[in-house]
């Protein structure tokens, strides 16, 4: 029996597996894809704190991915397909193993929130895009839409001006909700055009994407932009699959505060899959350390 099960290897997950080890914990991080999860979706972070030049987030993925090995942590590039938090000691299994732990850190994060306008589920793939840093090489000289007012939509807007001819940046209102110095940065890039207060009603195409229906909330009126590719970022949703109707949820987020306790005893919930105010790397990262100091105390207390 394990002391620890860490579910998810962004950076709340990768450390947690690094203070896990340094702990002590036998405690073994389960991960599906890459080290890094959503993190490198994007480029560079240029506030994570120590970094004075910014640092790639590929590059930052591995080397946390790296530290939490070289202290001794166990992780396994695995799914897992059923969490049960029912009993105190939890169950967690992938496609072939069963695995029995005495605490839980769910760390699974968040995946980007679909638009739910007409042709984006058919176009998906094929000019629809959740993933600028993935798929904004296949613009190259090209005019894209972006859309949202965060701070995803800004840095997908200024990564793609940089690949494209043109880029709309369409956001529901007029003022945006991401960091001032992205959408100052936004606002003096030739090729970007900001179309604010306007809302993507339809996207079209035969078999790729040609044009998008938008309208302006204020005037009413509608108009068609041609465009070959458009870059959803209207925010997250958390992936709360596994474990929704056994976690007490609060807006779609597991309801865990600053301790990272979750309704049940020896759960924890750490990074993007917790309600808090502010979700980037580093208060992800602060989140896995607090998880298996909270892990530790129950430990402590009930084993
Ligand atoms: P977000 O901050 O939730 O922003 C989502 C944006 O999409 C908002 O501007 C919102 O408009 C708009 N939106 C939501 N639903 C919409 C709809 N149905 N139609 C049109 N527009 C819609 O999401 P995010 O930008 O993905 O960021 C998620 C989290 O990751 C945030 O905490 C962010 O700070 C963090 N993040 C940090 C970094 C970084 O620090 N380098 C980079 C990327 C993301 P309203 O503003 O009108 O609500």
């Amino acid at each position: 029996m394990l002391d620890l099960i860490i579910v998810g290897g962004g950076p709340a997950g990768l450390n947690a597996a690094l203070y896990a080890a340094r702990a002590g914990l036998d405690a073994i991080l389960f991960e599906k894809m890459f080290a890094g999860g959503q993190m490198v979706t994007t480029t560079t972070f240029e506030n994570y704190i120590g970094f004075p030049n910014g640092v790639g987030a590929v590059d930052l993925a591995l080397n946390m991915e790296e530290q939490a090995k070289n202290a001794g942590a166990k992780i396994l590039y695995d799914e897992i397909v059923e969490i049960d938090l029912g009993e105190k000691i939890k169950k967690v299994k992938t496609a072939n193993e069963e695995y029995e732990a005495k605490t839980v850190i769910l760390c699974m994060g968040a995946a980007p929130r679909m638009l739910g306008v007409d042709g984006e589920e058919r176009l998906r793939g094929n000019g629809v895009s959740y993933c600028a840093t993935c798929d904004g090489a296949f613009f190259k000289n090209k005019t894209v839409a972006v859309i949202g007012g965060g701070d995803t939509a800004l840095e997908d807007a200024l990564f793609l001006s940089r690949y494209c001819q043109k880029v709309y940046l369409i956001h529901r209102r007029d003022s945006f909700r991401g960091a001032k110095v992205l959408s100052d940065k936004v606002a003096i890039t030739e090729n970007v055009e900001l179309v604010l207060d306007s809302v993507v009603e339809k996207i079209d195409g035969a078999d790729t994407v040609e044009s998008i229906l938008v309208k302006n909330v204020k005037s009413g009126e509608s108009k068609n932009l041609s465009v070959d590719g458009v870059f959803v970022a209207v925010g997250i949703e958390a992936n709360i699959g596994l474990v929704e109707n056994q976690v007490k949820l609060n807006g779609g987020y597991i309801d865990a505060g600053e301790d990272t306790k979750t309704s049940i005893a020896g759960v924890f919930a750490a990074g993007d899959i917790r309600i808090k105010p502010l979700r980037q790397v580093i208060t992800a990262a602060a989140d896995g350390a607090v998880a298996v100091y909270s892990a530790q105390k129950y430990l402590d207390t009930e084993f």
